[in-house]
């Protein structure tokens, strides 16, 4: 059903024995489904990945834990926030692995076990990895992992879990994959690097046809990029559904980027600028030279969708953002993808009825930047509560004298009343406040020391 192409000059080759490069020129390989040959979607089987076999280039083997399938949300807090009416979140935290990746390794196990190979190569900046070496761990092949110097721990914790042979190489992953390609060469290892397996945008267009699925067509499809291939895979899902009349319209396709490292972005404004040194700590899309970013340029420009790039701050802001109101712990890279709502819609470029799909593309447990800010987290959130009744009282007492049960009042009765008389005279003994008698009331001030303690606070929060 479908044949195998370079995107470049169009030569159509066979797919067997499997390649990852045109022959002729070099270009990246993709896979065309041949419509005439399509009298219907055929979709069947539960809601899961392999529903979609009909429109996947053909397997023997079915290799599955349970991928695909994901939910899509409606995040109702954060779209109010945005003052939008329909805003989606599509889960692929929920995958065996937690990130999206696993589609593409639920194919490409299957691909490998059809070929009867043994051993794998992949360069990888995280999921990727994760996914694969889980795969490869259940349908027993060796699977071989080049990562960055840069990984995020989470994602490297899997990998030595599902007992992937991991291997550095490089400062980013551009390098790892340089190295990966030169070691199937050499090997004959089946070449797993989804900027190079022409599988992988087969695998994860899926999710476009779950979408379909659960919601329809949106008006927006907003994902992060790195390589830029998720984009295009999104792209190439819808567009073959339009092309098949599944779907009688298309999304506007938004790529995001982190402003340290845009490549695709620079490139669609046709900015000639180029980071002088290339940094982002959503590490998952921390890409320098994308191999893909034509394909995720011609996704953007034939959908008449967008490129934008968002700061690392509102990227982390962003991802508090999503857990506090929505629940859910989405991974830095992905995060990215509310930000950039946030700000298309403020400038008015995302109308307000308008409906839109953010892709979640994994968990945010993955991350390194995460956990570390967690645990410096929990610090401040001990020493925080230790303080917060005190400084409470203090910041009363800043502004005028009281007395015990007029502060209890005004703290809201959450504790007993000895447990706030306990803290003033904790208060007094530190020296931070004083009291005196007036009317047989004791009354408490604050004191310089106290004052000067408020103000240590507020620069140390600011530091925060
Ligand atoms: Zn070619």
């Amino acid at each position: 059903m479908s044949i195998l192409q370079c995107v470049k000059c169009g030569n159509v080759i066979p797919s067997q024995p499997p390649r990852y490069r045109c022959p002729k020129c070099g270009g990246l390989l993709e896979y065309r489904i041949e419509k005439e040959k399509i009298s219907h979607l055929g979709f069947s089987g539960d809601f899961r990945f392999w529903r979609y076999r009909s429109l996947l280039p053909k397997v023997k083997n079915e290799a599955t834990m349970q991928e695909g399938g994901t939910p899509l949300y409606r995040a109702k807090r954060l779209a109010r926030e945005m003052d939008l009416s329909e805003l989606y979140l599509k889960d692929e935290t929920r995958n065996p692995t937690n990130s999206f990746r696993d589609r593409g390794a639920a194919l490409m196990v299957s691909n490998i076990l059809d070929l009867g190979l043994t051993a794998t190569v992949c360069a990888t900046n995280g999921n990727m990895g994760a996914s694969l070496s889980a795969y490869c761990a259940k349908y027993g092949v060796n699977c071989h992992v080049i990562i960055p110097k840069l990984v995020d721990m989470g994602k490297l914790a899997q990998m030595l879990v599902y007992d992937a042979v991991i291997e550095e190489h490089g400062e980013t992953v551009d390098f790892s994959i340089e190295r990966a390609e030169q070691l199937a060469e050499d090997t004959g290892w089946y070449q797993a690097t989804p900027e190079l397996n022409p599988l992988v945008v087969e695998a994860q267009k899926t999710i476009a046809f779950e979408v379909t699925e659960q919601f329809g067509v949106p008006d927006w499809f907003i994902v992060s990029m790195g390589s830029g291939g998720t984009v295009y895979s999104i792209w190439k899902g819808f567009k073959e559904l339009y092309e098949l009349n599944a779907i009688d319209r298309l999304p506007r396709i938004v790529g995001v980027q982190a402003e340290g490292c845009s490549p695709i972005v620079n490139a669609y404004r046709k900015a000639g600028e180029k980071h002088e040194k290339p940094m982002t700590h959503a590490i998952g899309i921390f890409v320098v030279n994308p191999v893909q970013k034509d394909l995720a340029l011609t996704a953007i420009r034939q959908s008449k969708g967008l490129a934008v790039s968002i700061s690392d701050q509102q990227i982390f802001s962003a991802e508090q953002q999503i857990a506090k109101l929505e629940g859910l712990f989405a991974e830095p890279a992905s995060s990215g993808t509310i930000a950039a709502v946030e700000n298309l819609r403020s400038e008015g470029k995302i109308g307000r009825s308008e409906s839109v799909v953010c892709l979640i593309t994994g968990s945010g447990l993955k991350a390194t930047d995460v956990l570390q800010a967690l645990s410096k987290r929990r610090k401040t959130a001990i020493v925080g509560a230790e303080f917060s009744t005190k400084e409470k009282l203090l910041r009363i007492l800043e502004k005028r004298d009281g007395y015990g049960y007029e502060l209890w009042k005004e703290l809201g009765k959450t504790m007993t009343r000895p447990a706030v008389y306990q803290h003033l005279n904790e208060l007094c003994s530190r020296g931070l406040l004083s009291s005196y008698t007036k009317k047989d009331r004791r009354y408490f001030t604050i004191t310089d020391r106290g004052r000067r303690v408020l103000k240590a606070i507020d620069e140390v929060k600011m530091m925060l």
